[in-house]
Parts: structure tokens; sequence; C-alpha cells
């Protein structure tokens, strides 16, 4: 199978990049005028094809950069359509955005997609698969049980795409992202997105691509321009109260709450549902199964749910433009995942805030994720309060007053 070819000339603006007219008109209707900096960097790079190492947060277009020059240099012609390009995330979640995104942006083309992964029947993904079809999404895992099954054939595919490769990396995908590819044919164009480059990936890259152009957008201090940070010390059994006064003052027009364990995440779902006071409460984590946790993100992304209380299941790549509130009811455990967290709001340069709730043994906690956002975040006004009903008035700068020695030691002095 050959791939469409496509010359190139100076990247800076879609017109200049010789899209095809499809695209081009594509573009323009769904209101894609001007590439944002990744994509002005990888596309150029991608039509070429070159092996790509694409350093970037999300929320800055980088699934457009992978998938418009595959969709410009797909072979159409086959019939039935065989994959010939495979797209791997992390999450079920990210697998179906990305799906999502490569089909808009497919626009009228007869483009046939389909997306793979786990909690879902592996009956309707084969009946999609036998049907044919030219793009491949989906979380390591399930791939591999389609490859053992053959009922994924990738002798065709000429583009591999590691999507949030350091998240698949963490989360223990390694060995099924190596089989993987191992499996596919050894020549192909492989493009690797990455908001990290720790020496784990550079390993994986050296490995399994040639001669990779490095781009690197990933600006750490984009966060501090577009979110304002904030953080309320507050001990562990005052974090209820001030979340509801938070959401109280704050009205978010939506917000994640993030919390660090699945039941966690459960128990205060279910205490500010049963509050009363927030109605539109929904919950996601990783307990819950695959259909429950496609209807809330579906509601999530209606805006018939406000406030999504979470675990990191949707701290990476999920793209819903009007999350105005990153709520950390607990802070991550890795600083790198508070990136991930916050970049949920702001997304295309929109203003959002993140507030932080950090308990009085957490301060190296904090100081981590500060350095790695390279920005101290700001004091929130209700520090205030947790501070009056934590010191009850007494100024807790101020020395505390000498205990008093209990008299049979004093007369033993
Ligand atoms: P991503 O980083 O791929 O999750 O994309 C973030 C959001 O930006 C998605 O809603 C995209 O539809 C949108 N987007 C991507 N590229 C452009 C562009 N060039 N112009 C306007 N919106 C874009």
């Amino acid at each position: 199978m050959t791939k469409r070819v496509v010359k190139r000339k100076q990247a800076l603006s879609f017109q200049q990049m010789d899209l095809s007219p499809a695209m081009a008109k594509n573009l323009v209707e769904i209101g894609y005028h001007k590439p944002t900096p990744i994509q002005a960097g990888l596309i150029p790079l991608a039509l070429e094809e070159w092996d790509v190492i694409g350093q970037a947060r999300t929320g800055t277009g980088k699934t457009a950069a992978f998938a418009i020059p595959i969709l410009e240099m797909l072979d159409l012609n086959v019939r039935p359509p065989r994959p010939q390009a495979l797209i791997l995330a992390p999450t079920r979640e990210l697998a179906v955005q990305v799906e999502a995104e490569i089909k808009r942006l497919a626009g009228r083309q007869r483009i046939n997609t389909c997306c793979l992964y786990g909690g879902k029947p592996i009956r309707q993904q084969i009946t999609r698969l036998r049907a044919g079809c030219h793009i491949v999404v989906g979380t390591p895992g399930r791939v591999i049980d389609h490859l053992n099954r053959k009922t994924l054939d990738v002798k065709d595919l000429w583009c591999v795409v590691l999507d949030e490769a350091d998240r698949m990396l963490d989360i223990g995908f390694r060995p099924d992202i190596e089989r993987i590819l191992r499996r596919c044919p050894d020549e192909r164009q492989t493009m690797l997105l990455s908001a990290t480059l720790p020496p784990e990936i550079l390993a994986l890259a050296k490995r399994y691509m040639y001669r990779p152009k490095l781009i690197n957008f990933s600006n750490k201090n984009l966060s501090s321009e577009t979110i304002e940070q904030f953080y309320i010390n507050v001990p562990g059994e005052m974090k209820y109260d001030i979340l509801v006064r938070l959401l109280e003052r704050e009205k978010p027009e939506q917000s994640i709450v993030f919390c660090r364990t699945k039941l966690g995440t459960e128990k205060l779902y279910r205490k500010l549902f049963k509050g009363g006071v927030f109605t539109a409460v929904g919950t996601i984590h990783g307990d819950m199964t695959q259909p429950a946790r496609d209807r809330m993100m579906k509601k999530f992304r209606e805006g018939k749910i406000k406030i999504l209380v979470a675990t990191d299941v949707v701290g990476r790549g999920i793209d819903i433009s009007n999350i105005s509130h990153i709520i950390n009811y607990d802070i991550p455990e890795l600083s790198e995942d508070y990136v991930h967290r916050v970049g949920r709001t702001a997304r295309m340069g929109k203003q959002g805030v993140a507030y932080s709730l950090v308990t009085p043994e957490q301060g190296d906690a904090l100081t981590a994720i500060e350095q790695t956002i390279n920005c101290q975040l700001k004091r929130d006004e209700l520090q205030k309060v947790v501070d009056e009903i934590r010191f009850q008035g007494r100024d807790p700068k101020a020395p505390k007053p000498a205990k008093k020695i209990k008299s049979r030691y004093r007369r033993a002095l």
C-alpha cells in the first residue's frame, strides 16, 4: 500500500502547508483558522514522513497535529479499507476523544475509524474491524488483545502514534507498547507525543524510531500564564467544609474536583451529592463500569454535570472547553500530574483557575509542584477563614505559651 505523497512549502499557516482542498475547506468550516505552534511545527515534518517526537502539553492542539497529516496521507483507494494508522492512547476517555477529533477533521471524507478499548464487549469491535477501517485508535491492552486474536491486521500500517507516551509508561503500558511496535511493519512512520521526556521515553524512541526530529512546545510557564493558581493550607478534617465554601463562592461554570483514590472520590461525591447544596454533581473513577463512565463523560460534555469529582483518570488529555475551575481536593502524588490536572482548564487560551487544598503535612509536595511549574501558587482568601477556625483568634505565628510544669517536677527542680 502506498501513501499519498504530499509536497510542502514553508509551514506557517494552514494555507502554506499544501493541504488538500478538502482538508483546507474543512479546517475553515470547523473554525481552525491558524495552526497552533505544535501544529505549525509537527504537520510539515510529518507530511515529509519524518519520525517526530513532539513535546507538548495537552490542550495545545496536538491531536490535530498528528491527525491532519495522517488524514492527508491515507490511501482511500483500497477496498475494503485496512488499518493504515494506529494511535495508542493511555485511557479509554482519551482514545474516544482522539477518535472524535479525527472524525471532525475528516469532515465529509469517508474515513472509517475504529476505537478499541477495554470495558466494552470485544464482539462489537471485531465486527467494526471486519467491516474495514482506515484508522485505529486504542488503549494498548485492548490492542494487544485484538492482535492476539488476529482480529486486528497491522501489516498495512504505515503510521503509529504514541499519544501521551509518558502517561502510558507511567501506568505500566511499556511492555504492551513494545509488543505492539514489534508487530508493526518496520517501515513505518512513528510519532511520539509526550508532555515530558524522561529517559525511559528517550530509550523507547531510540529503540523504535528512526532518526526522529524533536520539537519542543512544552512551555512550563504556560500554565501560569492562562491559569490563576491558588492554594489553601487546610487540615484534613476541614477540607470538605472549605471545598463547599469555595464552590459556593466561585460558582464555577464547570469544574473538576480531583481526589487521589477511587474510594475517596466516591465518598466525596456522595457527600456532595447528598449534601444537597449542589445538584449537578457527578463522579468518574476506575471502579465504575465503562458504560457508566461513558454516560458520565457525555453528561459532563453536555454541561449537565457542573461538578465532576474524579481521579486522575480524567487528568490527561480530556478536552472540555467550559471547565473554568480545577480543584485539587487532594494534591497529586506526582507533581507532573498537577500540570496535567490544571491543564483541563484554560483550554485553547481561555482563562481558568485552579485551587489546591494542601494539608499542613504536605508542604514539601506543594514546593515540588511550584518547582515543576516554575511559579509560586498564591494563598487564597479562604485561608483567613481556615486560620480563624483553626487557631480561634490566636495568632498562629505568635510564640506558643510556655507549658506549665507539673508541680511535682517543679518541686524537684
Ligand atoms: P488537543 O490539545 O488536541 O486536546 O486540542 C485542544 C482543543 O483545541 C480541541 O478542542 C481542538 O478541537 C482545538 N483545536 C486544535 N487545533 C486548533 C486550531 N488550529 N484552531 C482552533 N482550535 C483548535
